[in-house]
């Protein structure tokens, strides 16, 4: 059998491997990143909208060729129909873009290859090695063969269906609770704003909300997330996608060009993300945002923390547990609390009737926010409806 030696090996070249493999590559490590797939970023499974404030953060310039389109705005409305249209003087930096995710992707890829990685396509993981209760690489198989990869140190970056942590011993269930099903159509003949996202919630996407992120000409990424929990009978996302496209005018001529499934998990990040030579990163690590389903802003921030973190302790040699917990911090005292509030508020807005929904919708309407975040309107919710924000007042 075929092995390889490098120091850092990185299963999965979605936005978290690629950061860890260029930042471990940067810092002079020999580096490996695997993808599974024959073509980094496709097929999509992403609504492709993202915030502008992060990117600096992480080091990404942004490039025409990856940005579909520079958003005025979002609209928030209630199933019940109460809109809120939130521009970018009060939006600021929560104002995004919309991606092309698959030349997003495969910039990150290209960065990490600039920096010395070697990408491996076509190339799935299929195990982990451990010797003596030691984890020293990962098996996988690369156009057909098997091979081996030996590694100081192994990045899980295998996103939602993470299975390099669970061969390594580690427990990365999800509970259904901790799941939303997502349904995303692909649509033209649109009658929808060009450029503002918009998201509908309510009892139209129990425990969710559905999506709309356009893509210019007519286009749109128009899609659903729901809490399986909260569904009712036989009704799954597809049911409540198609029963609104039904009743919203403005699909009357719409045609679907492209379908696709997926699971976000709505949890706020693992306990533990690192074990002995292993580190997790992005979805693997479940570090998304539950309330908006959001990760690739945390997909890269982690990749970036692990990456350079490991080419930090390469100098020593000592991926142990106890050496990667700097990455266990860094995450953490930067997100952590913000996903924790997000968790609690999301577990609470999939409790409210759409009356109250819609009650909140125009209190915000109303309210004095100069900069709307998630903080700011939960602090004006807090203000009104204390009880919707109740045991989590004190992260607000
Ligand atoms: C329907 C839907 C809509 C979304 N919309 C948005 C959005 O609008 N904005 C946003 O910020 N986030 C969104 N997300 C979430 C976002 O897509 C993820 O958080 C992000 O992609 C996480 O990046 P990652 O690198 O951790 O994982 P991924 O992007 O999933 O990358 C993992 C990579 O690992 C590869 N892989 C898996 N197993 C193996 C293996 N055994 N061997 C080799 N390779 C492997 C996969 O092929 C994949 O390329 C959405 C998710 C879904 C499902």
């Amino acid at each position: 059998m075929k092995t390889y030696t490098c120091d850092a090996v990185v299963v999965g070249a979605g936005p978290a491997g690629s950061m860890a493999a260029k930042f471990c590559a940067k810092g002079g490590m020999d580096v490996i990143l695997l993808e599974k797939k024959a073509e980094i970023g496709a097929p999509l499974r992403c609504a492709e909208g993202v915030s502008k404030s992060w990117l600096d953060e992480v080091g990404i310039k942004p490039e025409p060729a990856w940005i579909r389109g520079d958003m005025k705005g979002a609209i928030i409305k209630s199933t019940k129909g109460t809109t809120y249209q939130l521009d970018e003087s009060k939006a600021g930096n929560e104002v995004g873009y919309v991606l092309e995710r698959h030349l997003f992707d495969k910039a990150l890829a290209r960065d990490a290859a600039k920096a010395g990685a070697k990408i491996m396509m076509r190339t799935s993981c299929t195990g982990v090695i451990i010797e003596d209760g030691k984890l020293v690489g990962i098996k996988a198989k690369s156009m057909g063969e098997e091979i081996e990869i030996r590694a100081k140190v192994v990045v899980a970056a295998d996103g939602y269906e993470s299975q390099v942590a669970r061969w390594a011993g580690m427990d990365t269930t999800l509970k259904l609770n901790d799941i939303d099903s997502c349904i995303q159509y692909r649509m033209c003949n649109l009658d929808v704003a060009p450029d503002y996202c918009e998201f509908i919630i309510g009892s139209c996407a129990p425990g969710g909300y559905i999506w709309i992120f356009p893509k210019g000409e007519g286009i749109a990424n128009v899609g659903i997330g729901v809490m399986g929990t909260k569904c009712t009978g036989k009704a799954d996302a597809k049911y409540y996608l198609d029963k609104w496209i039904a009743e919203d005018p403005r699909f009357k001529d719409a045609q679907i060009l492209e379908i696709m499934g997926g699971f976000v998990s709505t949890l706020p990040g693992l306990d533990e993300t690192t074990a002995d030579n292993l580190v997790l990163v992005g979805d693997a690590a479940r570090v998304i945002d539950p309330i908006t389903g959001g990760g690739i802003c945390h997909a890269c921030r982690t990749g970036m923390y692990a990456g350079e973190l490991l080419a930090e302790l390469n100098k020593t040699g000592d991926f142990s547990k106890k050496a990667l917990q700097p990455y266990e911090k860094r995450w953490r005292d930067r997100m952590e609390d913000k996903l924790f509030r997000n968790w609690m508020a999301k577990e609470k807005l999939a409790t409210l009737d759409d009356d109250t929904i819609d009650e909140i919708i125009k209190l915000i309407k109303t309210s004095e926010i100069t900069n709307v975040t998630v903080y700011n309107l939960l602090k004006a919710i807090k203000e009104k409806y204390p009880k919707v924000v109740e045991g989590f007042e004190d992260l607000i």
